[in-house]
């Protein structure tokens, strides 16, 4: 317990270590570590965003997907699922809506539909940010070129999400099929953050494959790159991918992860993920006991959000029809202490 506690002091001092230390740090997700690892980061996230949580509206908006990565639902060659598209009218009514719940920041997710390419994307943008002045605009929508990225700035986008999945190229190349390529994404991470946008990577926890040495490699590259965001959840089979009869990821680990990551870098924007709240009933709040300060409620409309299956059984997280303020999530979060924010809660913003 001595050498954990040193060895978070060290991560809280130089933001990153070296590979064995963080197999220590890895090996250790027993209670009594990961609630050492969660205190410290508890303190740190109140320090920065005292009992502030952010939330941000989540519009899944269509579930086509050219790629065809092992893990995920809506993978093309699933040939099961019933696919959906919404269109711009569509989206702007969620937003419409989430807007008067108290969302200030909508998230746009979808799988990389080709139909969706970067110019109808940008008109998208365009008239969100429109519409709503005070909102800022996620984009999570998959690999594009570094142009189409630009663009996607230009036109009004503020942050965009991209899960690396995987640091190790080895174990990226065991979850994803020969033409999907690490460098590729780590390429337009990189683009991402020149071209100035709010940035997210993050990973699965207990991917098929995974070794600690591979999530130690996710830290590492992480220390180096420093997101503005890092979203990290435990991977749930989907029955209908390669992956449907292995297990679930840890929920300890993940928790550890969480509160690790806040250690390294305070001042991250650090999701409790759907996936954490599908795998333990109190996920979320666990996640935000852990040092996760941001939650995101899914706004897409009722009839499309079970066809968004990335993973089985996915939670719901509806922030219900009274605003955000009075939704069950709020009354959870005030069981602990917390409180939601209302606000585009950007990188950088000091405390709530
Ligand atoms: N097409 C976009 C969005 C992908 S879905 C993109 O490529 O970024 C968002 C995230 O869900 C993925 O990055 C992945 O990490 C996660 N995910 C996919 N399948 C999952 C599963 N079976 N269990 C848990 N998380 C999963």
């Amino acid at each position: 317990m001595e050498r954990f506690g040193q060895l978070l002091d060290e991560l809280e001092e130089r933001g990153g270590l070296p590979r064995e230390k963080w197999l220590y740090l890895l090996a250790h997700p027993e209670k009594p570590f990961r609630e050492l690892a969660a205190e410290k980061a508890r303190t740190l996230t109140l320090a920065r965003f005292r009992e502030g949580v952010y939330v941000r509206g989540l519009v899944e908006f269509s579930n086509c997907c050219a790629n065809d990565c092992f893990y995920c639902g809506i993978r093309r060659s699933n040939p099961k699922l019933e696919r959906y598209r919404l269109d711009e009218e569509e989206m702007l009514e969620c937003c419409e809506k989430g807007y008067r719940y108290g969302f200030r920041t909508f998230v746009f997710q979808s799988g990389e539909d080709p139909l969706w390419g970067c110019e109808r994307l940008c008109g998208l943008v365009r008239r969100v940010r429109e519409r709503f002045p005070d909102c800022a605009v996620t984009l999570s929508v998959g690999e594009l070129a570094e142009e189409e990225y630009k663009r996607l700035y230009e036109a009004g986008a503020d942050r965009y999400l991209l899960r690396h999945e995987s640091a190790d190229p080895e174990h990226y190349a065991m979850i994803h099929p020969p033409r999907q390529k690490l460098a590729t994404r780590m390429a337009c991470l990189e683009a991402l953050k020149r071209i100035g946008f709010q940035t997210g990577c993050g990973f699965m926890v207990g991917t098929p494959g995974q070794e600690l040495k591979h999530i130690a490699c996710d830290m590492e590259f992480m220390s180096r790159f420093r997101p503005h965001m890092i979203g990290i959840g435990p991977f749930i089979p989907h029955r209908d991918t390669p992956f449907g009869k292995e297990k679930c990821g840890s929920g300890e680990l993940t928790l550890l992860l969480l509160s690790l990551c806040r250690i390294m870098q305070p001042e991250v924007l650090l999701p409790a993920t759907t996936a954490l709240g599908t795998l333990l009933p109190d996920g979320r709040e666990q996640g935000v006991l852990a040092g996760a300060n941001v939650i995101m409620p899914d706004i897409s409309p009722a009839e499309v959000r079970k066809l968004y299956s990335l993973y089985d059984n996915k939670a719901a997280c509806d922030p219900g029809t009274a605003g955000i303020l009075h939704s069950d999530l709020a009354k959870k979060l005030e069981a602990i202490g917390r409180h939601v924010v209302i606000g585009r809660g950007d990188f950088g913003e000091r405390s709530c």
